[in-house]
């Protein structure tokens, strides 16, 4: 866990599973196997075993060391919706951000049939519509593997759906923003990085300010991302839903006992 993030629309992240594998064109150059991969093979490195899938159980309590309330990005290393990471797990972690309610959490896939099907299947104990600290969103990078996601989380149970539609990849046309709170958009940044062309961008603006969703632009990106910045026809674009969060308790002993215990594999 970690108590900042570049990140642009999070404060803080969460890894309570490490590792992931490709499933789309948005994957091509994912920044977690890169980093990851950096550290394989180095004994104690939480990423020693590089981006290989890994259930992280002694991480699943962090938050509720943080008593400051916090944006967090759910799986910044991963995708908790994977199909390799056990039911009981993903259950665990929602069970997490349930009883942390003081933060936001942000839970983003690309497995999202999956989200789908785990959220209906659970919602009785869920309960996400009463929820709105846990966010859920799909990451849409193109019309074929990116758009078909949508449909699947306007059909979650949920009080805060988003989308992250980076990298954009291509013109993605008309988007059904029905059922949908808030859009981030962003380019790919770093070496070999794809093209993202203004006009994408600006016809996504004008969809979410017809459809009266929140727009968040992340970056222009490219190889030099610094060099290209995060203004959209200049000025920068930082909504976010409006949600109140609950406090935390004020003593560790009462935090304590909210915590989560898993009993399943435990993988260090
Ligand atoms: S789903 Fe996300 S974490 Fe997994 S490989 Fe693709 S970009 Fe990386």
């Amino acid at each position: 866990m970690s108590d900042s993030s570049a990140i642009e629309w999070t404060d803080a992240t969460w890894n309570p599973v490490r590792g992931c594998k490709k499933v789309s064109p948005g994957c091509k150059h994912c920044y977690a196997e890169t980093f990851a991969e950096r550290w394989r093979g180095i004994p104690g490195h939480p990423y020693e075993h590089g981006f290989d899938l890994r259930l992280v159980p002694h991480k699943l309590n962090d938050p509720f060391t943080w008593t400051r309330s916090r944006r967090i990005f759910v799986n910044s290393m991963s995708d908790l919706h994977q199909d390799e990471v056990p039911e009981s797990f993903v259950t665990s972690v929602y069970q997490v951000m349930l009883k942390a309610d003081w933060h936001i959490y942000q839970v983003l896939t690309k497995r999202a049939e999956r989200m789908r099907q785990f959220v209906q299947a659970h919602d009785a104990e869920l309960d996400l519509r009463k929820n709105p600290h846990i966010w859920l969103g799909v990451s849409v990078e193109d019309k074929k593997y990116g758009m078909p996601r949508i449909a699947h989380l306007r059909d979650i149970p949920a009080a805060v759906r988003f989308l992250s539609i980076e990298p954009l990849l291509e013109h993605l046309g008309p988007i059904d923003l029905s059922g949908i709170d808030w859009v981030i958009v962003g380019g790919e940044s770093g070496p070999g990085a794809r093209e993202m062309r203004e006009e994408w961008v600006t016809s996504i603006l004008e969809q979410c300010r017809e459809q009266q969703v929140q727009f968040f632009f992340k970056q222009w990106g490219g190889v030099q991302k610094g060099k290209h910045g995060r203004e959209l026809g200049g000025r920068v674009y930082d909504e976010f839903p409006s949600i109140q969060t609950g406090t935390a308790p004020r003593s560790a002993a009462a935090r304590r006992r909210l915590h989560v215990i898993y009993d399943g594999l435990t993988a260090r």
